[in-house]
């Protein structure tokens, strides 16, 4: 006779970024599912990376997490939409239009333009968000689960960087650094311009201090979770949880599985390794889930409990166990 399932939190709310994160939310999904739970997940998202571009709102990672979680993403790329086609970015690019390096394509278009319209009608990006989370999040993939931006006020993160061209010491939006240069010049620094004036999203604090568990989604520490936590009030209601917050490492073997966390933890924080992770998370997490190839490497994570687990979410099933593993132990 197989365990009962044990059963999962009744309120889980995770912190995320885009690609990292919503693999992990579509695994905390999938476990909702196979166990039969009424679990109410809410996902706070990063809105720190979000840009404008030929008049339009950008908000990446929202839209990844979209979506993976509806079905619609490009699972090769990890973000986009699946069948894209790049036909306005061509046209955009032979007029000379710039910026040429940013990936619009035309699916992912429409989003961006529905997202503008209503902005420019006066709703904050919390209610664009729950009408875009309509389409993508109905009740067969979103039941239970609600995708909240941490903020409805402008937060941009920039990155200061020697420039490759004129030498100078200046700081680039985060996306420029990323896809313009390739994360291929060292990050100095982190800004997230706005944080401090940055009101939580309506919900964001309600769900912090509702959960009976907080998730940091396996999402880079600088650039996706530091600018959620930096708006205003976030950060101590993290740290003023009663109930425990685990967060899931970005980084397996000290590498970061895709994008610039490893770079950014050696130059930022000195190394690699679980308890340079955990120092980013210094007194908002109870455990840090890590991977198996670190298990010899666990030093210096003080008061913080290393869970060791596989970690790399190549496909649904991958993503669900370590859902479980996050969320308590829960049989996947
Ligand atoms: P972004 O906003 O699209 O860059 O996405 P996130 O910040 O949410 O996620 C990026 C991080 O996810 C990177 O640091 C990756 O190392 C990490 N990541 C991606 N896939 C995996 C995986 O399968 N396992 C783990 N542990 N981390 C992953
Ligand atoms: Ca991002």
């Amino acid at each position: 006779m197989t365990a009962a399932p044990r059963e999962l939190p009744p309120k889980v709310t995770v912190l995320s970024g885009g690609v990292g994160g919503a693999r992990f939310i579509q695994g905390v999904q999938r476990l909702r599912e196979r166990t039969g739970s009424d679990t109410e997940i809410t996902v706070i998202a990063n809105t720190g990376d979000d840009i404008w571009l030929h008049g339009l709102k950008v908000c990446p990672d929202l839209d990844t997490v979209m979506y993976t979680l509806g079905d619609g993403i490009d699972t090769d790329r990890g973000w986009g939409r699946k069948d894209e086609t790049w036909h306005a970015k061509e046209e955009l690019a032979a007029y000379g239009v710039e910026p040429t390096w940013f990936g619009l394509g035309d699916r992912d278009l429409a989003t961006h333009l529905v997202r503008t319209q209503m902005l420019d009608a006066g709703y904050p990006l919390s209610a664009v968000t729950e009408a875009l989370c309509r389409r993508w999040l109905a009740p067969a993939h979103g039941q239970g689960l609600r995708l909240l931006p941490m903020s409805d006020d402008r937060v941009e993160t920039h990155i200061v960087i020697d420039d490759p061209e004129s030498g100078e010491r200046r700081a680039v939006h985060f996306q420029e650094y990323w896809i313009r240069h390739q994360a291929a010049v060292p990050a100095h620094s982190v800004v997230a311009i706005g944080a401090d004036k940055a009101t939580p999203a309506p919900g964001v604090l309600e769900a912090i201090a509702a959960a009976d568990l907080l998730v940091i989604a396996p999402s880079n520490p600088y650039v996706s979770i530091a600018p959620i936590l930096a708006a205003r009030g976030i950060r101590d209601a993290v740290a003023q949880r009663s109930v425990p917050c685990v967060a899931v490492s970005p980084l397996i073997s000290g590498r970061a599985v895709k994008g610039p966390a490893d770079q950014m933890l050696a130059t930022l924080a000195g190394g690699t390794s679980p308890k340079h992770v955990a120092r980013c998370y210094e007194g908002l997490i109870d455990a840090l889930v890590v991977d198996e190839s670190d298990v010899l490497d666990l030093e210096g994570l003080g008061s913080v409990r290393p869970i060791v687990a596989r970690t790399l979410m190549r496909d649904a099933d991958a993503r669900r166990r370590l859902a479980a593993t996050a969320l308590g132990g829960v049989p996947a």
